[in-house]
C-alpha cells in the first residue's frame, strides 16, 4: 500500500480509478468489482474526495484511518482523499483542475464514477465533477510538463440509482471481502446501543447490502451482482456465446 500523503507528483499509473464523494462509498457500490479486478491482476485506486466531515459520528481523521483499512481488503495499489468539504462539493475550476490533474498523473484505462443522480448532492457533483476532470485530462495544452491522458472508459456505479444496468459484474467470490471492507468502517458501522434509521446496526446493514446485490445478481443468474451504467452502446462480436441465459 502507498503513503496516503504522498503528493501526486510520484503517482504511478493505475489501470482503474474510481472516484467517490465519501470514504464508503466505493465499498457499498462498486467494491465488489475492484476486487475482482485486483485478483485479475489490474491495479486499481480510489480517490474520495471528502472526508466525510459532516457526519455525525468519527472524525474525518478518523474515517481516513478506516478507508486505508478498508483499502486493504478492496486489495488497492493505491487510494488518497482530497479532504475537500463534505456535503458542500462544488464543481469549479479549481477542482476540475485538482482532478484532471490526478488522471493525467495515474493514467487510469477504466473511470469509475458515482451515478449522475441521487438523493446526496456530492454524488451527482462528484460524477459532473469527475466527467469534466476526465474530459479536461485530456488537453495537451492544460499542464505543459504532464502529458495528456484521457481514460477509455467511464462507468457509472449504479447500485443506488434504480435504474436499468448497461452491465452486471458478478461478485459472488467477492461479496463477503466487499463487505469486510466496508465493516472497517467501525465508526460508521460498529454495533451501537443508538442504532436507529440513520445509523444502521452491523446486522441491518449486512442484510440490506446482501439483498440488494442479490437483487443485481439475479438479474444474471449468479448470487451477488454489482450494476454498471454506460452512456455508449455495449460492443458484442460473438452472439453465440453471449452469457445470460433469456429464458
Ligand atoms: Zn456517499
Amino acid at each position: 500500500m502507498h503513503d496516503p500523503n504522498e503528493p501526486f507528483e510520484n503517482l504511478r499509473p493505475l489501470d482503474i480509478l474510481a472516484i467517490a464523494a465519501h470514504p464508503d462509498d466505493v465499498e457499498q457500490t462498486c467494491g465488489g468489482t475492484l476486487i475482482r479486478m485486483a485478483e485479475m491482476g489490474y491495479r486499481n485506486g480510489v480517490l474520495d474526495l471528502t472526508a466525510g466531515d459532516m457526519g455525525s459520528r468519527g472524525t474525518p481523521e478518523l474515517r481516513i484511518q478506516e478507508s486505508q483499512a478498508a483499502a486493504q481488503h478492496l486489495l488497492l495499489s493505491w487510494r488518497q482523499n482530497l479532504r475537500w468539504p463534505d456535503a458542500r462539493l462544488e464543481n469549479n475550476v479549481a477542482a476540475r483542475m485538482t482532478l484532471a490533474g490526478v488522471i493525467r498523473r495515474i493514467r487510469p484505462g477504466v473511470v469509475i464514477l458515482p451515478y449522475w443522480t441521487g438523493r446526496h448532492p456530492d454524488h451527482y457533483r462528484a460524477s459532473e465533477l469527475g466527467y469534466e476532470a476526465c474530459f479536461l485530462a485530456g488537453l495537451r495544452r492544460l499542464e505543459e510538463d504532464v502529458p495528456p491522458h484521457r481514460p477509455f472508459k467511464i462507468l457509472y456505479s449504479s447500485l443506488y440509482a434504480n435504474v436499468t444496468p448497461s452491465f452486471v459484474v458478478d461478485i459472488s467470490g467477492q461479496f463477503e471481502r466487499r463487505m469486510a471492507a466496508l465493516l472497517s468502517y467501525t465508526s460508521q458501522y460498529g454495533d451501537t446501543d443508538t442504532a436507529s434509521d440513520l445509523f444502521p446496526s452491523h446486522r441491518e446493514v449486512e442484510e440490506r447490502l446482501a439483498s440488494i446485490a442479490r437483487f443485481y445478481g439475479n438479474l444474471i443468474g449468479v448470487k451477488y451482482g454489482e450494476p454498471f451504467v454506460v452512456k455508449e452502446a455495449m460492443q458484442v462480436d460473438d452472439i453465440v456465446s453471449m452469457p445470460v441465459r433469456s429464458i
